[in-house]
């Protein structure tokens, strides 16, 4: 069964299921491509995980970037 890609889009703040070993659970988008930056919201550190494994592990997205194209008032 595929889905259609989730989209991610750069600054998406998104909870992931797996957590980082500093205890953080939340991550900022900060790279797009095959391969996602991510930028763990409590140490800062940046890692790169291929799209497949983000989406996967995405439990919520905290919030939405600028460039996410969200229904404005
Ligand atoms: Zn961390």
């Amino acid at each position: 069964m595929t889905r259609p890609p989730l989209p991610l889009f750069l600054d998406d703040v998104v909870t992931l299921r797996k957590r980082h070993p500093c205890g953080g659970s939340d991550w900022r988008v900060v790279r797009l491509g095959a391969d996602i930056g991510l930028r763990c919201a409590s140490c800062q550190r940046r890692v790169l995980l291929p799209r497949a494994e983000v989406e996967r592990d995405i439990a919520l997205f905290v919030a939405r970037g600028p460039l996410a194209p969200v229904a404005r008032a």
